[in-house]
Parts: structure tokens; sequence; C-alpha cells
């Protein structure tokens, strides 16, 4: 009997999950959204269970604000979709139901199981890492629990009855602020491991420290990564770098090790001392943003994140004698595929920050119809607001970002005004050949 206390106290035994009341938690069905609320409602009454799971429980518990809500249930995803009018089945891997409740969408996800390896049958769903290739196989709710990554990501939050079920004492982990991972940290990670990065994204987000046991293996793991799809790669840095503490996130990524010879971009971001302030300011501006609710574009991100690889390159060409817009090009070109290698940056990311890279050069010429052409171009304001950082870092003299600044704003007549005169460097040498010294010429800006 003793021996069966003391089994218990020290989490030796488990029996079946904590059931915390809603008088315990200040958890309130009304903190919901209503899409939520009305997912688990419908399931419920034709004789499902339905629980919100996850970040969202975790979130609210935490006083933040959900990004979105997750809702499991133990209905297969073809008894969900006829129970509601907009319902749409996703996903290849593992099929989930996305359900479409006014503006709102909350996917609905069968429990599912960690999948059972059978002894000699490893090698059909695990790379020799010990990485799951597969793992669609329905199971219950302790299940599902046990196939999340984090024991603060695996509590349940049931609407109707005010309870969160809590299978590995998460509860206890929050009031802790500590990130623990579910079971053996070194198998999980091997599992998956873009567990390190979301161990290390989840902690700067939500300011939890990670628990010893889960940190330790990262820094010897870290090399796995190379082995991760680069698409899921570039999901993950997206979500790290857009989570509105971007520069949190980095700081923790190097202090775990996982910056070096994974990913070029973090090797670039981490490591450059060129760089470093333009990156911060770059960073620390996203993160503002996102923090006040104003959209953030991934493509300028990416592009100020690159771009003291790409001027460096660029400058180099340069100096081999290549002509300036030719030795821009070469060096993006450079620079992006170095970078793509390993992260799949979409073509369509690629574009627009080649766009705001080549613009950069032309806001140089503050003269005639260059400059009257330059302000309307459809990527300008990304342009201008990316020569803005430049010239917060000192990289670009501060009476151009001012120039452009008032430009734009001018009506067409003070635009003419404040035109400087032609003194393009290619009309200048020209005539500098036949008079030279014809006036101080405007200095360059790079
Ligand atoms: P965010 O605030 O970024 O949305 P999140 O924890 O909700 O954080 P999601 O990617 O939305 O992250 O995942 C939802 C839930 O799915 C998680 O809370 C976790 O329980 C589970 N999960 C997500 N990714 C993994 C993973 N790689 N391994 C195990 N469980 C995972
Ligand atoms: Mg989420």
């Amino acid at each position: 009997m003793i021996k069966r206390f003391i089994r218990r106290v020290l989490g030796l035994e488990r029996k079946g999950p904590v059931r915390l009341g809603r008088d315990k938690h200040g958890l309130s069905a009304d903190q919901l959204s209503p899409g939520a609320r009305k997912v688990c409602e419908v399931l419920q009454q034709h004789g499902f269970a339905a629980c919100v799971v996850g970040g969202a429980v975790r979130d609210l518990l935490l006083r933040l604000p959900p990004k979105d809500f997750d809702v499991a249930t133990d209905a297969r995803p073809e008894q969900i979709k006829p129970l509601f009018r907009r319902a749409f089945m996703i996903g290849r891997r593992f099929r989930i139901v996305h359900v479409m409740i006014g503006a709102e969408t909350v996917e609905v996800s069968t429990f599912r199981a960690a999948q059972v390896v059978p002894e000699g049958e490893a090698a059909r769903v695990q790379d020799p890492n010990g990485r799951v290739l597969r793992d669609n196989v329905f199971g219950s709710q302790e299940e599902d629990a046990r196939r999340r990554d984090f024991t603060v990501n695996a509590l349940f939050f049931d609407p109707a009855t005010g309870e969160i079920i809590d299978y590995h004492g998460g509860l206890d982990d929050l009031k802790r602020h500590t990130l623990r991972m579910i079971d053996d940290p070194e198998t999980r990670y091997r599992e998956d491991p873009v567990r390190m990065l979301r161990a290390v994204r989840l902690a700067a987000k939500l300011g939890l420290s990670i628990d010893n046991a889960t940190r330790a293996p990262i820094r010897r793991l870290a090399p796995l990564l190379e082995q991760v799809p680069p698409a899921r790669l570039f999901d993950e840095m997206l979500k790290l770098l857009l989570s509105g503490h971007a520069s949190a996130c980095l700081r923790q990524l190097r202090e775990e090790g996982l910056h070096h010879g994974l990913l070029p971009l973090l090797d670039v971001i981490l490591d450059q001392p060129l760089g470093e302030r333009f990156v911060t300011l770059a960073l620390a501006q996203t993160d503002a943003r996102v923090l006040e609710g104003r959209p953030v574009s991934p493509a300028f991100l990416f592009a100020a994140l690159l771009w003291h690889e790409v001027l460096q390159a660029w400058r180099a060409q340069e100096r081999r004698g290549e002509r300036s817009l030719v030795a821009l090009e070469s060096a993006m070109d450079d620079v992006l595929e170095r970078q793509c290698e390993k992260l799949a940056i979409t073509r369509k990311l690629t574009a627009t920050m080649r766009e705001v890279w080549a613009l950069q050069p032309r806001f140089e010429h503050r003269a005639g119809q260059r400059a009257l052409r330059l302000v309307e171009t459809p990527r300008f304001r990304m342009g201008y607001d990316f020569l803005a950082l430049r010239a917060a870092s000192g990289e670009v003299p501060a009476d151009l970002e001012a120039w452009w600044r008032a430009f734009q704003e001018a009506d067409a007549e003070t635009r003419h005004a404040m035109l400087l005169p032609e003194t393009g460097p290619k009309k200048r040498r020209r005539r500098r050949r036949k008079k030279p010294a014809a006036g101080a010429p405007a200095a360059p800006a790079e």
C-alpha cells in the first residue's frame, strides 16, 4: 500500500489521466472560439468524444491569445465530414478535416497513436536514424496524448464538462514554466528531428525553460536535422521567424548548438559580423510588427536576412571587374542557390526577394525619369522599406532614405522640384572624357 503510494508520488505508476474541474484551472468554454465550441458541441451531440487540444489549451492557460483551435475526436474523418456543411478532408499523410464556421477554420483530427513498430519491421516505417516516416494509426485519447511532443502540448479541454484532461503532467509543467518532452527525449527527437526546433521556438515564444533532460540531447542530435525534407524545414523556420520572438528564438538556437552547418541561412544570420546590426534591426522590426498584429512579408524578411551575403558576393564580383548590375545578378544567383539546397524557399518568395534586392542600386539615382519611374514600380514600397533598414543600420547615408521618403509622399510638382540634376555615372564618364572636372559628382550611396 505504502509502496504503491510512493510509486504514484514518484510518477512511476500511471493511474489514468489527471482530470481537473473547471474551478481548478480557470479556463472556461467561452474563452474558446465560437467555431471550436460549435465543432465540439456537434460532435458530442452525435455521440462522439470531442475536446480542444494542443497549442490553444496551452496558450489560454498561459493567458496568451491562441493562434488557432484544434479539436481531437474519436470520430473518423468520414464520420466528421457529413456533420458539417462546409468541411473538407485534407492531408495525405494523415487525413484531417477542416471545418469552416463563419470565417474560422477549425482543424479536427481523429485520435491517433504513434505507430507501434513490430520487431524487424522498423526499416519500413523508420529511417536508419529512427525518423518516423509514417504514423497513420487511429488510437485512443490516451495514445493521442502520448504521440504529441511536449507535456504542455498534450492537454485536452472538454468544453461540455469544463474539465482539463492531463496524461503527462502538462499542467504542473505549465505552472513551473517548463517545456518537457513526453517519454524519452532522444527517441522522440530521432523520430522527428523538427521537434528540436519546436522546443526552441516554443520555449522562446512562451517564455518557458527547456527541462534539462529535454535539452541535453539536442546538441548531439543536431545533425539529424539534415535529413528533414527542405520544405518541412522551411515551414518550421518560417514559423520561428514569424513567431513575434524571432530574435529570442535565434539566440536560443545558437545556445543549443542548432545553428551550425545545418542551415546555411542560420550560419549567415548568426555568424555574420558585417550584417549583424542589419539583421538585428530586421528581426526586431519583424517581431514588433507581429506583436502589433501588422502584416509581415516573409519575402522581405528573408531578403533582409540574406542581404549582407548578397552584398559581399556583389562587391567581390565587382572587384573582379564585373559590371555592377551583372555582378548583383550573379551574387543573387549564388546566394539563393546555396540557400535553396537545404531550405526550400519557394519560387514565389525568391522572385520577390530578387525584386527587392535589384531595386537597391536604383535608389542611388535621384535624377530625372529614373527616379520618377522607380517610385511608380509595384515593389517600390517594399524596396523603400528595405532601403530604410539599410540606412538605419548605417549602410547607406541617412539623407538618401530621407530623400526617398519625402519624394514618395510629395505631389508631382514637388517631385519635379526635388529631382537632382542628371549626373548618372555613365553620363559623367562620357562628359569627363571631353571636359574633365565638370563639378563635383554626387557621393555614391554605397
Ligand atoms: P503554435 O502556437 O505554433 O501553433 P502548436 O503547439 O499549436 O504551436 P502546431 O504545429 O499547431 O503547434 O501543432 C498542434 C499540436 O500538434 C501541438 O500542440 C502538438 O500537440 C502536436 N504536434 C505538432 N507537431 C508535432 C511534432 N512534430 N511531434 C509531436 N507532436 C506534434
Ligand atoms: Mg497550433
